[in-house]
């Protein structure tokens, strides 16, 4: 596989800073029942890296010394690390929002069948990967029947009350684009997805967050590959809007990796950019949440993936979000 850090440095994307700690995303490991071509972390079945118990408790020692109000889980198919459960029950326990990244798919895995009826007790939010409504465009992203698997397991959340009116039981869903283009407006795709999903499938949901794909890892070096790499940066940087920096994610939160490094953000975890231009990443354990405040975050190329066009975050795009319809200030 082809670096890409290499190719991401030293970049023009602007200096930014913290804000206030609000989540915590934890990385639970790579190994995912899926093999996707636009993975970030390079997840699949046969990948052996997890959390252990030991680092699941610097986690929540990490939760409970700081002032963040949200722990949102990723992976890889972070249902399948051993210690899931018992990591969701203890933040809930504390309070604390648990977010749960997951590929749809993972709920129909013998072992799992009982995972929505978790989820669901526990109040977790889950946030799905669904990069089309069209079954077509699914498996061929993400492989053959998983758009099926996704629509069995889209209902079995609506059954329990997930995305239904009236519920606190939300479910948002994921977009991301088929190659190297920038997402339509979040807004109207929103609308599309609503409309269709209810219309052919009888399924609902809260929210669509539509994300653009980083050019690093399993997706940067297939652009390398087809050269490709060079010509999609050019285009995030030309599409690079400097309202969105306010709100970009790094600036709330922080991102564990399965072995309890602390990274920016996921993307920079992924690309082995240490926590505000460090060395090396610090351990969660030794992490003092109060020299977060105003700290300097770590910044590659690949940020303009997070701030082109309407924006991209974890919770979708940044020109949809509250702050960006006051201007951008925080
Ligand atoms: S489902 Fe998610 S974590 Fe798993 S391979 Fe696909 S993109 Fe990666
Ligand atoms: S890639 Fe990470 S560090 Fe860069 S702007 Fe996006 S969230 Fe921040």
């Amino acid at each position: 596989m082809h670096a890409c850090l290499p190719l991401l440095q030293p970049s023009d994307f602007p200096a930014i800073a913290r804000a206030t700690l609000e989540t915590v995303q934890v990385n639970l490991g790579y190994r995912c029942n899926q093999s996707c071509l636009h993975c970030h972390v390079n997840a699949g079945p046969q990948r052996k890296e997890a959390m252990d118990r030991q680092t699941v408790e610097a986690v929540l020692d990490f939760l409970r010394r700081s002032q963040a109000s949200a722990l949102d889980l990723t992976g890889g198919a972070p249902e399948m690390n051993p210690h899931f459960r018992y990591l969701v029950e203890t933040a809930r326990g504390m309070g604390v929002k648990v977010i749960d990244r997951c590929n749809l798919t993972i709920l129909e895995e013998p072992g799992y069948e009982d995972l929505a009826d978790f989820l669901a007790a526990q109040r977790v939010e889950v946030v799905a990967s669904l990069p089309c409504y069209l079954e077509e465009n699914v498996d061929r992203q993400r492989g053959g029947g998983v758009f099926g698997s996704s629509r069995r397991a889209l209902r079995k959340l609506n059954g329990l009350g997930y995305g239904m009116e009236g519920s606190e039981l939300i479910l948002n869903l994921v977009y991301n684009p088929q190659g190297p283009s920038l997402p339509p407006p979040q807004a109207e795709l929103e609308a599309d997805y609503r409309r269709e999903l209810w219309t052919r499938h009888g399924i609902v949901f809260n929210r669509l967050f539509a994300l653009a794909n980083m050019p690093i890892q399993r997706f940067g070096s297939t652009l390398v590959s087809q050269g490709g790499f060079h010509p999609y940066l050019a285009k995030l940087r030309a599409a690079h809007r400097v309202e969105n920096l306010a709100q970009v994610m790094c600036r709330s939160l922080v991102s564990v990796d399965w072995q309890g490094r602390v990274y920016d953000c996921d993307f920079n975890q992924m690309l082995g950019l240490p926590l505000g231009r460090r060395d090396t990443p610090p351990a969660i354990g030794n992490l003092d949440p109060d020299t977060l405040d105003h700290a300097p975050i770590a910044t590659a190329g690949h940020c303009y993936g997070c701030t082109a066009g309407s924006g991209s975050s974890c919770g979708g795009a940044l020109a949809d979000s509250p702050l960006a319809q006051t201007g951008g200030q925080p």
